[in-house]
């Protein structure tokens, strides 16, 4: 590996210490630096650890000790002013972020000077720094050494060479940078709220935490939001929602909610200690008896991405023949019982934007009406949420429909929107507002959240594949039965929905 120059690494703590370990791993010269000489040497003997790991599955071009040797620690700051970048990865506070990088300008005048932080503006901290155009933001995702994405951070005085600076740094870690306006949250984290968000308010409603995770895992999410919020631990994600709210002037669609702060007001804080949405070891969710398969000939109305998915597992008959009906209609206003189908009918409705409860009246002939979500594309064993009006309960035969088409039945407390489709609606719906704000261009958007998330798909390109009017009128349906200005649709997805190539006919 070449010898590319110095790069000076200040705090060697999760982020630090994986920084300095990609660095090295690159050929870079890693001046490290922490004033707790135990977390110099912990980070020494996590970076040998995780090189040696690599190395034994043939990941290393070199010997570990040939990577390690290049990373050299440092008594002071003072002794880092050789290297021509420094990335800080201190505590996120913003005075000490200032002064470590007022300290290293002091010594070198020209240094670039980056930010690892994730909800402090980049602008504030380059204010007091003597020559802050080369102040930039790095963002670098937890484990550096495996997450391919670093945002690039411009703020107001940062310069495009500083910029240009910072890309061709990343790349020359191996990394994928995107640009990104500094901005609460920035990109990923941003866009990304809702995931927790809204997870944490269908909880404060009454659906279990193992229902919407079984559901998000069901989509396609590695891992659902409260799996997730205990990994990451319950605080630093509650201090990353706390700083979009704040900074956003208390927006209500970021407020935390008290289901997170209970929990780490009790030390709940996740893995790290045992507890949190869930206890560990975690025992065995409890397995769901398997629904008995029941094939129906059933009508299906609506020409919607559910209606299509459906058609594609279901031989749909006439409402004349039919012994169920699917109205995989989304606005509640459209919906209603087939003339032509025999009275007394099963309904299944989707509930992208309604209650099964609010539904119910529209029905007035049929038999049972039960609610349903799920979200396309469908794969056997996909999730399909069921949920039976207020007072009344899902009847057996509604899971044995649904498992007869390949899905997986899960029974839910009845909610608007459901869980699959109201968590992917609203971080859409987040990723519009960032996109309409240009913190970053739809390519960049998407991209970023797939690198820097694991998400299955891009949130602009999950809409398409939806198509916006359909998504809209979910969207429109829940502002109106929960009346929060949370679901009020951005507006720039409201224009895009309008222009596109569906006219909203038929939703
Ligand atoms: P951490 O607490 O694990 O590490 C911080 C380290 O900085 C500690 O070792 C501490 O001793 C050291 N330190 C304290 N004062 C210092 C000083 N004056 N000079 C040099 N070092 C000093 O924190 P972390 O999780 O690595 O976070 C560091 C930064 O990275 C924060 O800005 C955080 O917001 C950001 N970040 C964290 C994550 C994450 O998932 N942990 C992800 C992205 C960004």
């Amino acid at each position: 590996m070449s010898e590319r120059g110095a790069v000076a690494v200040v705090g060697a703590g999760t982020m630090g210490r994986g920084i300095a370990q990609v660095a090295a791993a690159a050929g870079y010269r890693v001046l490290l630096y922490d004033p707790v000489p135990e977390a110099i040497q912990a980070a020494l003997d996590r970076i040998r650890g995780s090189l040696s790991r690599a190395a034994e599955r043939g990941r290393l071009a070199e010997p570990v000790a040939a990577v390690l040797a290049r990373v050299e620690p440092r008594p002071g700051l003072e002794e880092l002013a050789e290297a021509p970048l420094a990335v800080e990865a201190v505590p996120e506070r913003l005075e000490l972020k200032q002064e470590v990088f007022r300290t290293l300008a002091e010594r070198n005048r020209g240094m670039l000077l980056a930010t690892n932080t994730s909800t402090l503006p980049v602008t504030a901290i380059a204010r007091p720094v003597p020559g802050p155009e080369r102040v930039v933001g790095l963002h670098f995702f937890n484990p550096p050494t495996r997450m391919p994405l670093v945002e690039v951070v411009p703020g107001l005085f940062t310069s495009e060479a500083t910029v240009d600076a910072a890309l061709a740094f990343a790349r020359s870690l191996g990394k994928e940078p995107v640009v990104v306006r500094d901005t609460p949250g920035f990109l990923v984290n941003r866009v990304a709220r809702p995931f927790y968000g809204e997870a944490l308010v269908l909880a404060g409603d009454g659906v279990p935490f193992e229902t919407v995770d079984r559901v998000l895992r069901g989509l396609g999410f590695p891992m659902g939001p409260f799996e997730l919020m205990d990994l990451i631990g319950l605080d630093v994600n509650l201090a990353a929602t706390r700083s979009v709210w704040e900074q956003s002037f208390f927006a209500d669609r970021y407020r935390p909610h008290r289901l997170q702060v209970e929990r780490v007001t009790a030390g709940w804080l996740g893995q790290k200690t045992g507890r949190g949405f869930y206890p560990y070891p975690r025992p065995a969710p409890p397995s769901q008896a398997a629904p008995v398969p029941l094939a129906r000939r059933a009508h299906l109305v609506g020409e919607g991405p559910v209606a299509r998915a459906l058609a594609a597992r279901l031989a749909p008959v006439p409402a004349e023949e039919a012994e169920a009906i699917v109205d995989a209609r989304v606005a509640l206003d459209r919906k209603g019982y087939p003339p032509e189908a025999p009275p007394g009918r099963p309904v299944y409705t989707l509930i992208w934007g309604h209650s099964a409860s609010t539904a119910r009246p529209r029905y007035p002939q049929a038999g049972e009406v039960v609610g349903f979500s799920l979200v396309p594309p469908l794969e056997d064993g996909s999730p399909v949420e069921l949920a039976a009006p207020e007072e009344r309960s899902v009847p057996p035969e509604a899971p044995g429909f649904f498992a007869a088409l390949g899905l997986s039945p899960v029974v839910l407390p009845d909610q608007p929107g459901g869980v699959g489709f109201r968590i992917l609606a609203m971080l859409i719906n987040e990723a519009y507002s960032a996109l309409r704000e240009g913190v970053a261009d739809a390519a960049t958007l998407d991209r970023a959240m797939e690198l820097g998330t694991r998400y299955p798909r891009g949130p602009l390109a999950w809409a398409e594949g939806l198509g916006l009017p359909y998504l809209l009128a979910g969207l429109k349906g829940l502002f109106s039965e929960l009346g929060e200005d949370r679901y009020r649709p951005d507006p720039l997805l409201v224009r895009r929905a309008a222009v596109g190539a569906f006219g909203g006919e038929g939703v």
